[in-house]
């Protein structure tokens, strides 16, 4: 009788899942695969920090009682292990609380800035992950693999090759690392690696050293035993350099081992004939709803209610990668056309304002709403005719997923899982391929271009004018089945295959791997310790030390902080280490403050603070040297003209980031 394989035990570590935080694609990835992997059956925990977010959402939560020490730096933090109630069998959701790090406005960081000790909050939760995974009596039958998310877990895996290398428990983990967004990395000072408690010798251009800094997503790239992400051909897309952000020759080495699994829908919460958020609901054959909702959208949004024009919609995060600029480039191009935009997003400011201006110069055609409305993201799903998505990159994306669900005809630029997910109405019956074969189920377009893009919303709406044509490519998107079934059944399967490997610690050689540091105890379960009321001190706003920290912040751009006792006026110089050059960039320097500097690539500094009026300085920060410029970065994004976003003089013109961790030449930390 053929043996039932056994079902793989995982844990897996993800800042961010639905329903207790999200910021975008990765939440909804992160709460919906642990669900579909326990209903078939696996046995899953999930690991998430405590945000605010999550104790301010109304969630039901319980103590565990158990208190973990995890070592951060040379000393150590005491965290809090809660517990989510109602999980169906076979999940259990952990989270890791610690109100200093965590208890804050913005999971990564507030107002366009990204939260200044990311490296300490994230190297928490990798950390504590390990601790979870090695705890008897928090995980009775260890975990078999490890699935970390993003830069924020990708820490995992270099853990378990160094500081649990000898590990009893974690020897015998396997790795997945799951890349949502290569432009996110998780960049910091070398510095870094001591918070992290791993070897200084990991500075080092084999393992995590990026530029000069530390990258914890490359050191996931490096030591997982298997990477994913989460388009087949975003997978072979970033082992390229317009799509690697500097990371496309660790991926190449990694190519044997890297794959792409697409992600799948909510079909639950995103089905057209149950939808609690559409003024009436339809589905395949019966496409009157959809009329009834398009006739609604454009009443809410105040936009002419007319049936025959064609209704495009656009979701999202309004930053560069999501090409919203280019919408607005072709807007004049498009001026002649019988057709209206309706736009819901929010992101870079300078963006917001574009977009909005657009809106009040022609508020019959654009209808914008700035922020988050998870009602209207379904309302303009069912109630527009066709939804543009013209990314730059786009590692998967969900809302062109949404639209073949919702009968709403996606126009997309082809590109990572925008290429995977939508066929060209040309394709029908062209090609040789079996997948060429299959009926068009969009519009695709491939230059970033404002004149392409407008030449493929033209194209969609002559096929609109056509209605036989139409009513195929519409259902033909909503035969479709981008469930979460499909995809956990690969990732199911991708366990299995890493299941059949031993686990992969790549060598280390001695210089770079120390002794490993003793990890701390797991504090005995004993009787339960429940928590202070008000958990831990509130964060001090000084540290009562004399310092002076300098980063890099991008090719173009630093960042400084400094606290100081010295009486007297004082100032802030930035010295650049080859020619000597010195700036003064703040006059008089508070005691306590920081500065935005711009720099040069490819150059060192220091920061110096010192009396205003001249002399030896009081503080000196470490060096540190910018990234070079190279042509592919050179710009914000492929295909960005420079300058297309505007830029602050002397700062790269990249946005900063919602998720943190930025992409490398500038915005993240
Ligand atoms: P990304 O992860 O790059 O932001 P995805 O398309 O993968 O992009 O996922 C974005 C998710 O966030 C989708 O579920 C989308 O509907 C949702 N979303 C984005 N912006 C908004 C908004 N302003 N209001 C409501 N939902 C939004």
């Amino acid at each position: 009788m053929p043996r039932t394989p056994p079902t793989p035990r995982v844990l897996m570590v993800t800042p961010e899942a639905v329903p207790w935080a999200k910021t975008g694609g990765l939440g909804d990835v992160a709460g919906a695969l642990p669900v579909a992997l326990a209903a078939r059956g696996f046995s899953v925990t999930l690991v998430l920090p405590y945000y605010r977010t999550v104790r301010e959402g109304g969630h039901a939560v319980e103590e565990t009682g158990k208190l973990l020490r995890i070592p951060v730096g040379r000393g150590a933090l005491d965290v809090v292990l809660l517990r989510a109630k109602g999980t169906p069998r076979g999940l259990e959701t952990l989270f890791v609380r610690c109100d200093p790090l965590y208890d804050r406005p913005g999971l990564y960081g507030e107002k366009g800035r990204d939260h200044p000790d990311n490296a300490e909050r994230f190297g928490l939760l990798a950390a504590a992950a390990c601790e979870i995974a090695r705890a008897p009596d928090l995980c009775p039958q260890a975990p078999q693999v490890i699935h970390a998310h993003d830069w924020q877990a990708a820490l995992v895996p270099v853990l378990l090759a160094t500081r649990y290398r000898e590990d009893p428990v974690l020897q015998r983990v396997r790795t997945l690392l799951t890349v949502h967004n290569l432009a996110y990395q998780g960049l910091f000072p070398p510095e870094a690696l001591d918070l992290w408690g791993l070897p200084r010798g990991l500075h080092d251009i084999r393992f995590l050293e990026f530029h000069g800094q530390v990258s914890a997503l490359k050191g996931g790239l490096v030591f997982a035993d298997r990477v994913s992400t989460v388009s087949r051909r975003y997978a072979r897309e970033i082992r390229t350099e317009e799509f690697g952000c500097g990371l496309e020759g660790v991926l190449e080495e990694r190519a044997q081992d890297l794959t792409g699994i697409p992600n799948g829908i909510d079909v639950g919460s995103w089905d057209p004939r149950a939808d609690r958020h559409l003024p009436a609901r339809y589905g395949t054959g019966d496409l009157g709803g959809k009329r009834a909702c398009k006739a609604a959208l454009q009443r809410e949004l105040g936009l002419p209610e007319r049936p025959g024009t064609f209704l495009v919609g656009v979701i999202g995060r309004l930053v560069p990668q999501k090409g919203v600029d280019l919408v607005l480039d072709a807007l004049p191009r498009l001026a002649k056309l019988d057709w209206q935009l309706a736009v819901l997003g929010s992101g870079e400011p300078e963006l917001e304002r574009k977009i909005r201006a657009a809106a009040e110069a022609d508020p019959r055609r654009v209808a914008v709403r700035v922020g988050w409305d998870e009602g209207l993201a379904h309302r303009i799903e069912a109630g527009a005719d066709a939804f543009l998505m013209p990314s730059r990159f786009e590692p998967c994306g969900l809302n062109q997923m949404y639209s073949l669900r919702y009968g709403t005809v996606p126009i997309v630029r082809a590109v990572g899982g925008l290429a995977d997910t939508v066929r060209d109405a040309r394709s029908r019956g062209g090609g040789a391929s079996a997948t060429r074969a299959k009926p068009g189920t969009g519009i695709t377009f491939r230059p970033a271009t404002a004149a392409a893009l407008a030449i493929a919303v033209a194209r969609a709406e002559r096929l609109f004018r056509d209605p036989a044509a139409w009513g195929r490519l519409v259902a033909a998107g909503m035969a479709e089945d981008w469930s979460w079934d499909r995809s956990a059944a690969d990732y199911a399967a991708l366990y299995r295959t890493m299941l059949r490997r031993p686990p992969r610690r790549p060598a280390l050689p001695g210089e770079v791997l120390r002794p490993p540091a003793a990890p701390a105890p797991v504090v005995p379960p004993g009787p339960a310790t429940p928590p202070p009321p008000e958990w831990g001190p509130p964060l001090p706003d000084r540290t009562g030390r004399d310092r002076l920290g300098l980063l890099v912040q991008g090719a173009r751009q630093l960042y400084a902080f400094w606290e100081t006792s010295v009486a007297g006026p004082l100032r802030l110089d930035v010295v650049e280490g080859g020619s000597g050059a010195r700036r003064t960039v703040a006059s008089p320097a508070a005691p306590l403050a920081d500065a935005w500097i711009g720099a040069e690539p490819d150059r060192s500094y220091r920061a110096e603070l010192l009396p205003a009026e001249g002399g030896a300085p009081v503080l000196r920060s470490w060096s540190v040297r910018t990234p070079r410029d190279r042509p592919a970065t050179a710009r914000p994004f492929p295909g960005v003209p420079e300058g297309a976003f505007g830029t602050v003089p002397g700062a790269p013109a990249v946005p900063s980031s919602p998720k943190g961790g930025g992409p490398p030449e500038g915005g993240g930390r």
